[in-house]
């Protein structure tokens, strides 16, 4: 249940009804808004007396929040989350880039791509260096080598990294370099992942399951949240259909519905949603114009040679094109591409 406490509630009233409800063995989160307070308490099974809490001094009305999913719902929070990435921000009028190769795979190519992205105009740089692959006899990423050359663009160009985390044993590791921590389609159902990213206290972008429902997802979520990691970016990915002309299926749906349920971010991955790099395009703008926040897109300075996902990478000249449509259609929904 949500509890808003009245705008003259003093820090004494506030303290009470976070004491009562950890009486009940629930968990407490505050949010702490311009107007007023909000405390959300997450009950475990146990059954808190709903109008016994609306009579607490301080309290002005109390609110059960109905969805199995409590702090990613925009019950508990009814403005967007918006959060800094790098000297842009994430949840309010700019739409964020984010740009690189699906594989981190030689220094140079990883710093010879970060500049071409920065130059069209990404505000971000991807590039995974532990690579959840479906053969194991596919490159698994550069592993420690490639953060640091993450790193090392990070340094030349300014732009913050996102990158991959397969397990939690290398969720410190990985936070030593990154800015951003990746959850990988394959890996959001990964609780103890989750668990681990949300301790962690570092931006999460968690892609959805190839096979998860829009609620399992914001499930997902859910368990970063918890942690009091607030920083969780939604990223659809493109969902498994019976269609395999494409790899898989862009659900634009799921962007408006994420919006809708929840105040997080969503950010839309169109190179992986498609998998052919003649249709990123399309699906990058058609995202925008759906509402996302942000882009992910793959892009391989000689794709012909990428490691994994060359199919669906963007040449550079063919991205800063992009750049400047995505603008357009920014500009076209009140938002904007910023330099
Ligand atoms: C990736 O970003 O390169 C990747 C492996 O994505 P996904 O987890 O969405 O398949
Ligand atoms: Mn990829």
């Amino acid at each position: 249940m949500i509890v808003i406490m009245r705008a003259d509630a003093t820090m004494r009233e506030k303290s009470g009804v976070i004491a009562r409800a950890e009486d009940f063995g629930c968990k407490v989160h505050l949010s702490d808004g311009k107007e007023r307070t909000i405390i959300g308490v997450i009950g475990n099974g146990r059954v808190i007396d709903r109008e016994q809490m609306e009579r607490m001094p301080g309290v002005e009305r109390v609110v059960p929040i109905l969805k199995p999913f409590k702090l990613a719902s925009r019950e508990f929070k009814a403005e967007d989350t918006v959060f800094p990435l790098g000297n842009h921000t994430i949840g309010g009028d700019e739409i964020i880039v984010m740009a690189g190769p699906c594989s981190v795979e030689s220094r140079s190519q990883i710093i010879e791509t970060a500049i071409a992205c920065k130059e069209a105009g990404a505000h971000v740089l991807r590039g995974g260096a532990f690579k959840p692959r479906t053969s194991p006899y596919a490159f698994q990423g550069l592993g420690e080598e490639g953060l640091k050359y993450l790193a090392e663009a990070r340094e030349v160009t300014g732009m913050p990294i996102v990158t991959e985390v397969m397990e939690p044993a290398l969720v410190p590791l990985i936070c030593e370099y990154a800015d951003v921590l990746q959850i990988g389609a394959r890996n959001m159902q990964n609780y103890a992942l989750l668990h681990a990213v949300g301790e962690s206290q570092f931006p999460v972008l968690l892609k959805r399951g190839m096979s998860s429902l829009i609620e399992e997802w914001l499930m997902c979520a859910e368990y970063i949240l918890s942690h009091g990691n607030t920083r969780v970016m939604l990223c659809e990915r493109g969902i498994r259909t019976f269609e395999n002309y494409t790899r898989n299926t862009f659900d634009i749906n799921a962007i408006p519905v994420a919006k809708h349920l929840s105040h997080l971010p969503v950010v839309a991955d169109p190179s992986h949603a498609t998998g052919k790099w003649e249709y990123v395009a399309a699906a990058a703008k058609a995202g925008i114009a759906a509402g996302a926040d942000g882009v992910i897109i793959e892009v391989h300075p000689r794709p012909e040679e990428a490691m994994s996902d060359g199919g669906q990478s963007l040449k550079p000249e063919k991205f800063a094109k992009l750049v400047r449509e995505m603008r357009a259609i920014a500009q076209a929904v009140g938002r904007d591409i910023k330099p």
